[in-house]
């Protein structure tokens, strides 16, 4: 989870472009390799054997994740440029990235200029994606609140690009409404939304799509951060060293999307949805 990427890092949830860099560099030289938010959630995971799919997310539609230049080339130091040169380094890591958009549509005001930000990302193979309209806290808040919120970013995007597909949401703050289901499935002023996926904002890997442990109404996520203060155990840094240390709790690709291996020692885990795809072994 990422939200800022700026050389004057504000708060706990920046990074600077050379950290960012360095982690994705990381991720390239471990064997991981980019798959959206919406490929997670349905399971579409089809990526290279023996490499491990990361998803990286990016909130809050800041300026510093993406902003073209007048011909509709993304700037170097921008996440989105960041990535692109990491990809070009490393054939096999997708440049492929899910954005959680709010009203700040990274920086630009006009309804042209979001568009063109908007369309860019769909026509380069990246995701978008729904965290509401006005980034309020959805804790405690009715159910009228809560779904007029959601529909209005989920209207957010498609009034700007019709084509763009939202499978997932990521909640503000990472707080779940009291009934956690309101954030997958609504409807409120017209505006209609059913989502595959709600993310949360911490703190644990998440788990494979084909474990009984998935459970679409919070998928946990690891802020981008070295281990220190809080992140000690919990941020990016602190959980590929120790993906790295046990890579048996890594999801690790057969190579075919169409089956789902997994050791037969991990059978009582697997989700009850997958017995036509498993592979045993
Ligand atoms: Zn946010």
């Amino acid at each position: 989870m990422y939200h800022r990427v700026t050389d004057k890092p504000g708060g706990t949830d920046d990074r600077t472009p050379a950290q960012f860099r360095a982690e994705l560099e990381r991720l390239a030289s471990e064997n991981y390799v980019p798959i959206t938010a919406a490929e997670y959630v349905s399971g579409k995971i089809d990526i290279p054997a023996g490499t491990h799919p990361v998803v990286l997310t990016f909130d809050d539609s800041s300026p510093s994740q993406l902003t073209l230049d007048a011909m509709g080339t993304p700037q170097p130091n921008t996440a989105v440029g960041i990535l692109l040169d990491v990809s070009k380094k490393h054939p096999g890591f997708r440049p492929v990235a899910t954005f959680y958009v709010i009203r700040d549509m990274f920086g630009k005001f006009t309804p042209e200029e979001r568009a063109q930000v908007l369309g860019w990302l769909r026509d380069n193979g990246f995701d978008i994606g729904n965290h509401t309209r006005d980034h309020l806290n959805l804790l405690g808040k009715s159910e009228k609140e809560v779904t007029e919120q959601i529909a209005a970013g989920q209207k957010l995007i498609s009034d700007l690009d019709k084509k763009v597909q939202v499978h997932t949401l990521a909640l503000p703050y990472g707080n779940q409404p009291r009934n956690k289901q309101w954030a997958l499935h609504g409807s409120a002023n017209g505006v209609r939304y059913d989502y595959q996926g709600v993310f949360l904002a911490g703190y644990t890997p998440a788990p494979s799509p084909f474990t009984k442990e998935f459970d679409p109404v919070g998928l946990p996520r690891i802020r981008s951060m070295d281990k220190k203060g809080d992140c000690v155990k919990f941020c990016s840094t602190a959980w590929l060293d120790e993906l790295k240390e046990h890579p048996d709790e890594r999801y690790t690709s057969d190579g075919n999307p169409t089956t789902v291996a997994f050791p037969k020692f991990k059978a009582p885990f697997v989700a009850k949805s997958v017995t036509t795809k498993a592979l045993p072994y």
